[in-house]
């Protein structure tokens, strides 16, 4: 058996070992309810008490405006539905504006939030995947109450011109939420530079564990509760707490954060010589994406007259795991609504692949991926 390379850090990545040793007492001895009132409900409360204000710390926000919610996805869904319902109840209208390329946690509550109906406006992206603040300013009606752009596309690794977006959205006193899923353990998350009003994140993209997000809601913006219980969260999430997994959250993210500089510099030599071996050695391939304002970790390839998806096979043979996007869509056969979007013609975007590095890979590693994926392509386009 050949060495497993894993290159898809973007779909999830691995638990850090001092992540688990942080979650493990709440997996064992402290299995104490947050809301009982006896020693190991206290003992409970309090481990999420902390994780809370090391959240509103990275976040430059207060403890009252983190809420922990089972995922990336569910605090999507929670920001989208519970602003927009509230705003509409309170008579001040029934516009979103989002982008054609946000992740479908974004994308599929919008679909359905126009069903209850709302109206969406999906702003276009040019060929790098950058939202344009003027394009924002002219898709603004008097009846708009929601501005949902991620911070860092999952596919291409596009950064967006957040604190712009969120300017322009202000100007009209509309409120602003980003999917930061993808930018957690790379990007700065200091909402008020980023000056956002909600803001999702997930643990599994930073080295924590799965199934555990964080929706930051600024003070004072309304929000519709979407999941009614017990009053968890200050009403505003029911639910009784995953507390390991949100000490996990918690110590990942601040790790993440503190070694942000290293980890970067260390994504971006093996993601930069990556891309240029490609570039050097597949004639047919060409990188999606912008070339400056992307994830440090991210390198997107079409790669012309091959399927995607027969790379990814080859590749996987040999012990290598990318991807054809986003994990979440993969085994779909219709070509990325990311890539589309952009203006990547239906047949090139078929031979899309992305490889995302991550901690634990090395150069080797990226040599050895260069070498198997100049044979895999040339044996594919010979046949
Ligand atoms: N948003 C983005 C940009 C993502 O990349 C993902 C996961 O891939 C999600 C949302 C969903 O997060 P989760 O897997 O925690 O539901």
């Amino acid at each position: 058996m050949s060495e497993t390379i894993y290159l898809d850090h973007a779909a999830t990545t691995p638990l850090d070992p001092r992540v688990l040793e942080a979650m493990l007492p709440y997996l064992s001895e402290r299995f104490g309810n947050p809301s009982s009132i006896h020693r190991l409900g206290r003992e409970a409360r309090q481990a999420l008490d902390e994780a809370r204000e090391v959240v509103a710390g990275v976040l430059n926000a207060s403890p009252q405006e983190i809420i922990f919610t089972s995922s990336g996805t569910e605090a999507d869904n929670l920001a989208l539905k519970g602003v927009a319902q509230a705003l509409f109840l309170e008579g001040k209208g029934n516009h979103i504006i989002t982008s054609a390329i946000e992740h479908h946690a974004v994308l599929h509550t919008c679909d359905d939030l126009e069903r209850l109906g709302f109206q969406v406006t999906r702003l276009p992206v040019d060929g790098y995947g950058l939202v344009h603040p003027e394009v924002l300013a002219e898709a603004i009606r008097p009846e708009t109450i929601l501005v949902s752009i991620m911070y860092a596309n999952n596919e291409v690794g596009t950064i967006e011109p957040i604190p712009e977006l969120a300017e322009v959205a202000h100007q009209y006193g509309i409120y602003f939420h980003t999917d930061a899923v993808q930018a957690g353990g790379a990007l700065s998350l200091d909402v008020e530079t980023l000056g956002v009003d909600l803001l999702s994140l997930s643990a599994h993209k930073f080295y924590g564990p799965r199934g555990v997000g964080v929706l930051y809601v600024r003070r004072g913006v309304p929000l519709l509760p979407q999941m009614h219980g017990g009053g968890q969260e200050r009403g505003r999430r029911s639910g009784t707490e995953n507390v390991a997994g949100i000490v996990g959250l918690a110590t990942a993210l601040r790790l993440a954060q503190e070694e942000r500089e290293a980890y970067n510099a260390h994504c971006l030599r093996l993601r930069d010589r990556l891309i240029a071996g490609i570039l050097e050695r597949i004639p047919s391939a060409r990188l999606n994406g912008h070339p400056i304002r992307r994830l440090p970790n991210n390198a997107h390839f079409c790669f012309e007259h091959v399927d995607g998806e027969s790379i990814l096979v080859g590749l996987d043979q040999q012990g290598i795991c990318a991807s054809g996007g986003s994990a979440c869509t993969a085994g779909a056969l219709e070509p990325s609504h990311v890539l589309i979007a952009m203006g990547v013609p239906p047949e090139v975007a078929r031979g899309a692949v992305r490889f995302t590095v991550g901690r634990q890979n090395t150069p080797e590693q990226i040599e050895r991926v260069l070498d198997l994926l100049h044979r895999i392509i040339e044996r594919m386009t010979r046949a």
